[in-house]
């Protein structure tokens, strides 16, 4: 039996990166997944096609991270499919990088409802299904950048800063109804997100890290299987970094 079984676990953004890596290991752990992708239409398809061979119930929703609507649409449909809807991973998220002197306000807009809004909009509505069931984790990706900050992220390290207020936030008002809500901090992980950065910035971040290496999504994704599974029942409203030490 998987740390997992029996769960049903909706993951955003999983058709590349650290989503795919989460929802691959959480299947791993026996759980049903849902998850959503927006742009990256084959690679979703690909996806659901191999969370399939692990023996669980798959089903992707090409769904807006950042649409409010969607949200109610998404979550609606994932209860009426798996029935259920115990682990709600926000991990949708993108950069639009630039000096702040330069940053346009669609750059500003784009991330901040994509990366922070969105996990207001999964959240709601997922809320009623989780308080009627008395139990729920909710896991939302943050980000190192969303605790210290970084020259040419304003509008990223805002997105980041404000997952970790609403996550603990929600921990508070949902904490009595056996709802837990928890923010994974990613470092530096090889993904197609750090991919377009060049050598010398490359170079930088793995000089600042004390274990001297990029992390790999599947660090990440064991995470939270953790913070997903019965394992870390009394574990709410913390911020678990996964950093290789890069930010002590
Ligand atoms: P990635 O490889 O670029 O993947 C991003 C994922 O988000 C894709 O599956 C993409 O789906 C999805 N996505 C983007 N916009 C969306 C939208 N509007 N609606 C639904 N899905 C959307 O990035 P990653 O490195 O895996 O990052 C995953 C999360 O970890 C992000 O929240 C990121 O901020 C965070 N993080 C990453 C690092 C890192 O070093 N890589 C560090 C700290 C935190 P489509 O392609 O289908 O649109």
């Amino acid at each position: 039996m998987g740390l997992l079984t029996g769960k049903t676990a909706l993951i955003t953004g999983a058709s590349k990166g650290i989503g795919r890596a989460i929802a691959i290991r959480f299947a791993q752990e026996g759980a049903n997944i849902a998850f959503t992708y927006l742009s990256s239409v084959e690679k979703g398809q690909a996806l659901e096609e191999e969370l399939n061979s692990y023996g669980i119930q798959a089903k992707g929703f090409r769904s807006d991270a950042s649409d409010f609507n969607a949200a109610e649409v998404l979550i609606n449909g994932v209860v009426t499919e798996f029935g259920s809807l115990d682990i709600l991973v926000n991990n949708a998220g993108i950069t639009r990088d630039n000096l702040l002197m330069r940053m346009s306000e669609e750059a500003w807009d784009e991330v901040i409802n994509i990366n922070l809004k969105s996990c207001f909009n999964t959240v709601k509505a997922a809320t009623r299904t989780m308080m009627k069931a008395k139990a729920g984790s909710i896991i939302n990706i943050t980000s190192v950048v969303g605790i210290k900050g970084n020259a040419g992220q304003a509008n990223y390290a805002a997105s980041k800063a404000g997952i970790i207020g609403f996550t603990k936030s929600v921990a508070l008002e949902l904490g009595s109804r056996n709802i837990r809500s928890n923010a994974v901090a990613p470092g530096f992980i090889e993904t197609e997100m750090t991919e377009v950065l060049d050598e010398k910035t490359v170079q930088g971040w793995r000089d600042a890290i004390p274990m001297k290496r990029g992390g790999q999504p599947e660090e990440v994704a064991n995470a939270c299987v953790f913070l997903g599974s019965d394992m870390s029942s009394y574990v709410s409203g913390q911020v678990l970094q996964v950093d290789g030490a890069m930010l002590t």
